[in-house]
């Protein structure tokens, strides 16, 4: 069994139990074939009386009881391990950060956690039964008749060698049908999502044919995983049909010439197949089975904490530094971030102290780090190389959501909620309603907040649809008034998208903000670079020294 889906299996008490009452009530249901069979065969021969149907009809009602029972158990087990998949899922998309791919984790945390369902349901049980019921049914068989036990046993093996054998090539076929549909799901909601932009542009038609384009990929992956598939059951079926070819025909032969009585000969003939057929289903269910077993692979590659780079916490988590003491020092030493799927860094070795209480302005071009170096404050993303501390505490040691608590972000991309203004702004801090309105009024909501249908208590819609993009800039920093006790400010160019007389009222709140306390702030316009007492460029990712004269735009 999968090695995570087993460890989670066993913590968790609702699928254990029925994981394991599901498993014997499979095996229980394969032993009985061998009472079936031996009372049949008795049945036909003429050893037993009639009345031993009796009996007979009672094994085989309890066989279908015990298939009813272990499909339910079964369907109960894969859904609290799935519930319990889920649940650690969502618990770890807060600490992935924003460059997580969405769609991708959509798609992972929906359809393809569903795939478990033939593993644990079908698989599972397959293999359990697998592994006993062959060895009971030889070992009756010995009994039987030695010739025929021999028989079987020398073929047997054959079954599992052929299935590994195509199963070699399923696993690679299958990983590559798993990855074109977590493709095809983020990048569907991607295109989705930024509809309205690309039909502005013109982009629409383009993005139905890339959508087609990679749903074409998903479906020849499904083809080709099916074609195995189709492929590895002819070849079981043919193996077992020749094995048991090679027990019938000596069988038969024998019963001619007297050399066997009819009960033996009945008993070994109903009972051979019963050897073969559930290798036979665990082939074919393998295959099934896969694309959940990929899935959960991914899942628990989300779950862990990042595998690549630096351990996030490695020790244990050492609560942040006492908030008694003010502002921290913040300080990066050689930092080097990288993204993954990118050769060059997003960061090279930068190294940069914020003194407590410094108010530190970040300009550089787009593609210039400014960004990445807030999120690697914020502890979205860790550094591949170097350190980042607060006042001599390492991030990575830190307990993040502690370390958060003393920060204030304002996005480049504020992020707004299905919900009200007044909540939007509060953001679940225990703020009052003359805290918001006091935070609304200092990031210039209040302009706008009362033309709004209901005020504060309005509504917004999805991502807040319907407000411009400079009044989401503006609830957005909002949030950071309503968090007074935040130490640090990270602005991610928070006028970006006013006007110029809201850009002077916004620079005015944020000086007023940003007293006694540190603030980094990512800035483009000049009225918030010249709020800073100091500027740091950054291109390319690198820190560009600080130019002596002021020089105008050259670098
Ligand atoms: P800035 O904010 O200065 O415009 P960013 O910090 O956003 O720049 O990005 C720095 C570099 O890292 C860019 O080349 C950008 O394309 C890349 N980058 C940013 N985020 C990601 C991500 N999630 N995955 C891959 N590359 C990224
Ligand atoms: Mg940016």
């Amino acid at each position: 069994m999968h090695k995570d889906l087993l460890r989670l299996a066993r913590a968790e008490r609702g699928v254990r139990l029925h994981l394991a009452c599901c498993l014997a009530a499979a095996v229980a249901a394969g032993l009985l074939v061998l009472v079936q069979a031996e009372l049949l065969a008795g049945v036909l021969s003429g050893r037993f009386a009639v009345a031993a149907l009796f009996p007979l009809a009672l094994v085989v009602a309890s066989r279908g009881l015990l298939g009813w029972a272990q499909g339910m158990l079964a369907g109960r087990a894969a859904t609290a391990l799935k519930s319990a998949l889920r649940r650690l899922l969502l618990g770890r998309v807060e600490g992935l950060g924003p460059s997580y791919r969405s769609g991708e984790l959509v798609t992972l945390a929906g359809r393809g956690l569903d795939a478990l369902d033939p593993y644990l349901t079908g698989y599972l049980p397959s293999v359990a039964v697998a592994g006993i019921v062959p060895l009971a049914v030889v070992v009756r068989l010995f009994a039987a008749d030695l010739a025929t036990a021999v028989i079987v046993v020398l073929t047997l093996p054959l079954i599992p060698v052929f299935g590994a054998l195509v199963g070699w090539t399923t696993k690679a076929v299958t990983e590559r049908q798993w990855r074109a549909l977590a493709r095809l799901g983020g990048h569907f909601l991607d295109v989705v999502r930024g509809l309205p932009t690309l039909r502005a542009f013109g982009r629409a038609r383009y993005q139905a044919s890339v959508i087609r384009r990679v749903a074409e990929a998903h479906r020849t992956a499904t083809m080709r995983t099916l074609r195995v598939a189709f492929l590895s059951s002819l070849v079981l079926e043919l193996v077992s049909s020749l094995s048991l070819a090679l027990v019938a025909v000596p069988v038969g032969l024998r019963l001619l010439s007297g050399s066997l009585d009819l009960h033996t000969a009945l008993l070994v003939l109903l009972l051979a197949p019963e050897a073969y057929l559930p290798l036979r289903a665990m082939g074919t269910r393998f295959h099934a089975a896969m694309e959940g077993v990929a899935a959960a692979d991914e899942a628990f590659a989300v779950i862990k904490p990042s595998q690549g780079g630096r351990e996030k916490r490695p020790r244990a988590v050492r609560p942040a530094p006492a908030a008694e003491s003010g502002p921290p020092r913040i300080r990066l030493e050689d930092v080097v971030v990288r993204y993954p799927g990118r050769e060059e860094a997003a960061l090279d070795r930068v190294s940069l102290v914020v003194e407590p209480g410094e108010r530190v302005a970040i300009v550089g071009p787009s593609g210039a780090g400014k960004s990445t170096l807030l999120h690697l404050l914020l502890g979205f993303t860790t550094p591949a190389e170097g350190r980042v501390l607060a006042d001599d505490a390492d991030l990575a040691d830190l307990d993040l959501d502690e370390w958060r608590r003393r920060l204030a972000f304002v996005p480049q991309r504020p992020h707004l909620f299905a919900a009200s203004v007044a909540d939007n702004i509060a953001l679940g801090s225990a703020a009052g309603p003359d805290e918001i309105r006091a935070a609304a009024e200092a990031a210039r909501v209040a302009e706008f907040a009362g033309t709004l249908p209901r005020g504060y208590d309005t509504v917004l819609g999805e991502r807040g649809a319907n407000l411009s993009a400079g009044q989401r800039q503006r609830i957005a920093l909002a949030r950071a008034f309503c968090r007074p006790a935040a130490e640090v400010l990270l602005l991610d160019e928070p006028t970006a998208r006013l006007d110029g007389r809201s850009e002077a009222a916004i620079v005015a709140a944020t000086r007023r903000l940003a007293e006694g306390r540190t603030a980094i702030i990512v800035a483009h316009r000049p009225a918030m670079i010249e709020l800073a007492d100091r500027v740091v460029r950054l291109d390319g990712g690198v820190l560009v020294p600080p130019v002596p004269a002021r020089s105008g735009e050259a670098r």
